[in-house]
């Protein structure tokens, strides 16, 4: 076995019995040495000669075979062997059928058979037989065809035959009869023993390099043979044992031979032909896996246009129902619209032509199909056309796509053709300096592309927009953003137009703008109309002056400028005394005139600050601003300016040459806050107007002055109400509410102001007005928040920790539908006891809406609040409502405590509360108790609680428990 090559178990067997019959050779000649000369068949020279013929039979027709397999043998197999093969084994089958024809006692074939003659082509034999073996391991390649070699054979075999026959006599002796072969003979023979077994080891040695059979069965073949020569180098008869048996050798030695010829000639080829066909079978395993799976449709016709092969692919696309289409014409099988486009292309398939071609139909659910389809011819080994190879592939999503990006395409070019025919174009780059504009916004511009590239926007900036707009736009694109929005621009020749603009920026890779497009719409037409609108809408058509809508925004914005500056205006309401006459007497036309005389005048007379508008008819309006800090300064100013005005009126007026004399009178108001409201103010014009009217025509006068200075002072006031809370100057005093021994049963909350300039403001002179505006709600808050506070600070206070805290609510905090909410939360976060606060309500607030009021008293009462009803008496009480409310506590007010002595009235309506409250199950508070005479008749009639001077004023809570630390007896605080 090779070293070289890994282990083969078929070559082992081989290697195995080859070795054993060289081997079973070996032995046999060795015993043959040993044997003594056996003579066989004396006197039986026919059997002899019967058996020889045998013998040399055999090996004639293994030559033969040899040759004739020679003759056969592939290009492939025997191009390197197959002329050597022919040839020398045609000369050895001749040479050995010669041989066994002329061996001693055969008939005379042309001349008499003789040993010496038989052993002259024996050696002929031997010797083509050693030549053939030295080429085939020389691998010599003889050239020309084989047949060629045959007739070489054939030639040469004559030659041979002609010499044996007839030069006989002129060769070396070999043979002496009686004394056996000469040593000629015997040298030949041990040549070609040499010889045999020298090439024998060169193939063994070939057969190392590359363990193919033949080299083996050759190498074997020569062994033998080589060994066999030896059995003839020393018989004394032909019929000699050791002659003929030497012969079985050459029978070996050429079985081999046979048996390398057949590798060579058959064996090998069958198996390359066996593995190509199982390698072919695994291609064409591989190609029809391949072609089940593509998803493109495969199919061969042949050239009557039969199916030959169809893949999956191709069958799913004919609706999957030909299963069986292999043999079948496409008449018979193809959709007819398929079936008419292919049929002509496969004619030029089938002439040679490679053809590919698009199509696209309809399935049967209506959807587009789009197929690309490729027709080769399908040609065999011998390269001629035997059909058609067709594939088709479903290209429908790239087609879809291809048309949907040529749809965008030329719905982009459209839009730019669009863009470029309506739109004002133009490209920055990332700085804004221009690199491109389409022509319309040279038009627009008038500015030429040359003069417009390589510049910014500068060029055409109108000056109509603040700084802020442009910081506002960059701001926005240079963060990747759009912006959008109208600008006004300037034209060479200085005119104004609008554009609307929309700047969208490209972004780079790393999202920073590379360049911004702005595109823009020519708007002028549309902003002048908007503006005529505007004009049209807040201004008067006769006299051009804003009308009252205009005039009403207007004074809006001054009521709001003199809140803020703390500086007075003055609304001026003017009305012409006698143009009424004027329109009768002269016409529309001419009262016209004179109204439009009149505006020209107002507008001469004033300055840039102020407003005239014309109201309709014959009244206008003047809005002074920034008139002084002061009332009377301001009312200085706008009666000196309205003087002014009326005698410029009353100046004779010329219409159409005719002088019309006319006066006016007007009426004057001041304002200072911002909670003047605009149609207030003109109302108050109005009156003032009215009393100049009534003063006799032609005069000013001014709203009400005590009026006006208390709208002031209530305005000041709000002001500095809304400040000081801001500046927390509220306080919160205590006024204790006892029992008729004096003990502290609560305190009743009690706000003040302490005012930086006032001093300390009783609640009644800011409450109220708080109550008219929104400022009650933040007061309120902050009573309740403070009070709770107290609540829960004193809860830690053994002394006061009992103590109920009373709260006042006003009307417009109860009605808050967030009231019981910021209640409960102000409980929540101060951590009061909510059983200890004590809301006090007055009658007015309970009439509003029952419902409301019952929901919101019962939430607060479940949290354990209580509700006490304030200056009870002074207001509309019902009956059923007082049943109806959970209420705890009744007050009596003040006023009816005050006089209880002496007003019998008085004193019956406290009874009656008295009687009424037991009756309902209510506690009473009588409020203002000032003297102790007081004090005994509200004990005589049943009162339990009080409230007044007689005990403290309202004091602040350091005051408070130090007041009841004072005076405390026992457990309970007591005041006297
Ligand atoms: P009210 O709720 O009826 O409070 C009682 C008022 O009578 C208090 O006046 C108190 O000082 C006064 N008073 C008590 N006893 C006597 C007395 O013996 N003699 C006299 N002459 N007066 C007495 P004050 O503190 O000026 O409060 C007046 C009103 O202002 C209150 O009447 C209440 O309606 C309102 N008010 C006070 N604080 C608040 C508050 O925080 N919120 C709301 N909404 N209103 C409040
Ligand atoms: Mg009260
Ligand atoms: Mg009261």
């Amino acid at each position: 076995m090779s070293v070289i090559h890994p282990f083969h178990p078929e070559r082992a067997r081989r290697e195995q019995w080859v070795l054993s019959i060289c081997a079973v050779a070996v032995v046999l000649l060795v015993g043959l040495a040993f044997l003594p000369p056996i003579t066989l068949y004396s006197g039986h020279v026919g059997h002899m000669l019967a058996v020889h013929i045998m013998l040399e039979l055999f090996s004639t027709i293994v030559s033969l075979l040899v040759v004739i397999m020679a003759l056969n043998m592939t290009q492939r197999s025997g191009d390197d062997i197959a002329n050597t093969l022919v040839y020398g084994f045609i000369v050895v089958a001749g040479a050995d059928l010669i041989h066994a024809l002329t061996y001693d006692g055969m008939p005379a074939l042309l001349t008499e058979s003789s040993t010496q003659k038989a052993i002259f082509f024996w050696l002929i034999g031997r010797c083509f037989g050693l030549f053939a073996m030295v080429l085939l391991a020389a691998r010599a390649r003889l050239p020309g065809s084989p047949w060629m070699w045959l007739a070489l054979g054939l030639l040469t075999m004559t030659t041979m035959f002609l010499i044996g026959t007839f030069v006989l006599d002129q060769l070396p002796v070999t043979f002496v009869p009686g004394i056996g072969v000469t040593p000629f003979k015997a040298f030949v023979e041990y040549g070609l023993c040499a010889g045999y077994l020298a090439v024998a080891a060169w193939l063994f040695l070939q057969y190392r390099m590359d363990p193919e059979a033949r080299s083996l069965y050759l190498a074997a073949a020569c062994f033998i043979m080589g060994l066999g020569e030896l059995g003839f180098t020393s018989y004394v008869a032909p019929s000699d044992f050791i002659n003929l048996f030497s012969h079985l050798f050459k029978i070996a030695a050429f079985g081999f031979v046979y048996l390398a010829t057949f590798f060579i000639g058959w064996r090998e080829p069958y198996q390359l032909l066996v593995q190509s066909e199982r390698q072919l079978r695994d291609r064409e395993f591989e190609l029809d896996t391949l072609l089940s799976n593509i998803p493109v449709g495969v199919f061969r016709l042949d050239c009557e246009l039969r199916y030959r092969y169809i893949n999956p692919a191709h069958e799913v696309s004919l609706g999957g129902r030909h299963t069986l289409v292999v043999g079948r014409h496409i008449d018979d099988i193809m959709p007819v619209q398929f079936l008419h486009l292919l049929r002509p292309r496969i004619i030029e398939a089938l002439a040679g032509s490679r053809v590919e071609f698009d199509y696209d139909y309809t399935d049967e659910k209506g959807t587009e199909i789009y197929c690309a389809a490729m027709l080769v011819p399908d040609l065999n080994v011998d390269g001629n056309i035997e059909g058609v190879v067709i594939i088709v592939s479903d290209t429908t999503v790239r087609e879809v796509a291809r048309r949907q990006l040529l749809e965008s395409w030329r719905e982009v070019s459209e839009l730019n053709a669009a863009l470029d025919a309506h739109a004002i174009v133009a490209v920055t780059d990332a700085r804004g300096v221009i690199t491109r504009v389409n022509d319309k916004f040279c038009s627009i511009s008038q500015y030429s592309r040359s003069e417009l590239i390589g510049k910014t926007h500068r060029l055409i900036k109108s000056g109509h927009h603040s700084k802020s707009v442009f910081e506002g736009l960059w701001k926005k694109i240079s963060r990747g953003e759009v912006w959008n929005g109208e600008l006004c621009n300037r034209a060479k020749d200085g005119s104004l137009y609008w554009v609307y603009t929309t700047i969208m920026p490209f972004l780079g890779p790393d999202g920073a703008p590379l360049q911004y497009i702005a595109i823009r719409a020519d708007i002028t037409g549309r902003k002048h109309a908007e503006q005529e609108a505007q004009r049209l809408a807040f201004h008067d058509e006769l006299t051009g002056l804003p009308n009252r809508r205009l005039m009403r925004d207007r004074l809006k914005h001054a009521i709001a400028f003199a809140a803020r500056e703390l500086r007075y205006g003055a609304l001026l309401l003017l009305d012409l005394d006698n143009f009424k006459e004027v329109n009768d007497t002269r016409g529309h036309a001419q009262g016209d005139e004179l109204l439009r005389e009149v505006s020209n005048r107002l507008l001469r007379g004033l300055r840039q600050s102020d407003t005239v508008a014309r109201l309709g008819g014959d009244e206008f309006v003047l809005l002074l601003s920034d008139l002084g800090s002061d009332l009377e300064t301001a009312s200085v100013h706008a009666g000196d300016i309205g003087e002014k005005i009326r005698e410029n009126l009353a100046r004779p007026y010329d219409l159409n040459g005719e002088a019309i004399n006319t006066s006016t009178s007007i009426g004057v108001v001041l304002f200072l806050m911002d909670d003047s409201d605009p149609d207030e103010l003109l109302k108050q014009a109005d009156m003032a107007l009215y009393s100049a009217k009534a003063a006799g025509r032609n005069r000013l006068s001014f709203f009400d002055p005590a009026l006006q200075a208390e709208i002031t002072s209530r305005a000041l006031m709000l002001r500095d109400l809304r400040l000081g809370i801001e500046r927390d100057e509220l306080r919160l005093f205590y006024q204790p509410i006892v029992n008729s021994q004096h003990c502290v049963l609560g305190v009743e909350a009690l706000v003040r102001w302490q005012h930086p300039e006032h001093g300390l403001v009783p609640p009644l002179s800011f409450i109220p007005l708080a109550e008219q505006t929104q400022l009650i709600q933040p007061i309120g808050l902050w009573v309740l928040q403070t009070a709770c506070a107290q609540l829960a600070r004193w809860a830690f206070q053994p002394d006061c920790a009992q103590w109920t805290v009373a709260v006042n609510v006003s009307e417009r905090q109860f009605n808050d539908p967030e009231f019981v909410s910021i209640v409960e939360r102000t409980i929540d976060q101060s951590g009061a006891d909510a059983r200890l606060l004590r809301l006090e309500l007055t009658e007015s607030m309970l009439h509003d809406d029952l419902n409301k009021t019952l929901y919101k008293m019962n939430a607060l009462r479940r949290r354990g609040v209580e509700f006490s009803l304030d200056d009870f008496g002074t207001g509309y009480s019902s009956l059923s409502y007082l049943k109806k409310l959970p209420l705890n506590h009744l007050k009596i007010d003040k006023s009816f405590v005050d006089d209880v002595l002496s007003d019998p009235n008085d004193s019956a309506i406290v009874r009656t509360i008295l009687a009424l409250a037991r009756n309902l199950d209510l506690n009473v508070i009588a409020e203002g108790v000032e003297t102790d005479a007081q004090m005994d008749f509200l004990v005589s009639c049943g009162c339990a609680a009080f409230q007044g001077y007689l005990f403290s004023r309202p004091v602040p809570v350091e005051q408070l428990t130090l007041n009841c630390a004072s005076n405390t007896a026992g457990a309970s605080p007591s005041l006297s």
